[in-house]
């Protein structure tokens, strides 16, 4: 059994070392500001934090469905041959009522929680399917579910003089380089670059039916990056502008690391 997270991008790391350093820093100013009181704060919010994403986790079971073979069988076919790909650890897959065409990922303990929002099965095809659970996989092999539930609890402390919200600010930048690292995953998984851009261009563009309406998605996509806006709006984003992510993905898809690892997922698969 070959498993790996080769696909972590670069700058993951740094970032979140950078986001450490100065998360440590604010603790500290704020404990001695404080006489330790805010070190007790911070011991609180981590409790609450575990708590509440337990809390999330139950509610979510009592209104979500567990994908099964039988009931879902062609969403649990995927999410099979995902799993087989990847080798992401223990986790399940959930479908939601919810009237978003998003997913997401969290859980502190295995198994982790996958969770997929109802009417993206209806918007999208098996293999842009593969890339959006490829990519949410990614996030629990790669460990974000824990760590972004404490770096971003953390990166939440109170501190003064604004400093707390340029810790906020840096770890949107981690959050954004982890998302990076997972849309590799979630192509890995698929194994079609087209099939993983237009996955991306349907999240934002979900009533996009048309070869013509989706064409007019992608223009706009394209020109997200275009005005100086465009670009300081996604400082303050947990996600990477869509184009940029493309472009990532692009470059990522011919490079020597993607063949490889394509190739031993593609034994994975076959084993
Ligand atoms: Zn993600």
């Amino acid at each position: 059994m070959f498993r790996s997270t080769a696909y972590r991008h670069s700058s993951e790391y740094p970032i979140l070392f950078v986001t450490l350093l100065l998360t440590l820093g604010v603790v500290l100013l704020t404990a001695m500001l404080t006489q330790c009181l805010s070190l007790l704060l911070i011991l609180l919010m981590f409790a609450f934090t575990i708590w509440s994403t337990n809390a999330m986790q139950k509610t979510l079971m009592a209104k979500a469905f567990l994908v099964h073979p039988q009931t879902d069988p062609r969403l649990a076919s995927i999410v099979e041959t995902c799993h087989k790909r990847l080798k992401p650890g223990p986790l399940r897959v959930y479908i939601v009522r919810q009237q978003m065409v998003n997913a997401y990922t969290f859980g502190l303990s295995d198994p982790k929680s996958v969770v997929v929002c109802e009417p993206m099965l209806r918007v999208m095809s098996p293999g842009e399917l593969s890339f959006v659970i490829g990519h949410e996989m990614g996030h629990v092999a790669l460990g974000h579910t824990w760590l972004n539930t404490l770096v971003g609890g953390l990166a939440g402390s109170p501190s003064p003089y604004g400093i707390g919200y340029l810790v906020y600010l840096i770890f949107q930048w981690y959050s954004r380089a982890c998302e990076l690292s997972c849309d590799r995953a979630g192509l890995l998984a698929c194994g079609n670059l087209n099939q993983a851009i237009s996955a991306l261009v349907r999240l934002s563009a979900p009533n996009a039916k048309t070869a013509q309406e989706f064409d007019t998605a992608l223009a706009r996509v394209d020109a997200e990056d275009d005005t100086l806006v465009g670009q300081l709006q996604e400082s303050f984003q947990s996600h990477p502008l869509i184009i940029k992510r493309i472009n990532a993905l692009k470059a990522y898809a011919v490079s020597p690391e993607y063949r490889q690892l394509q190739q031993a997922m593609d034994r994975n698969l076959a084993a």
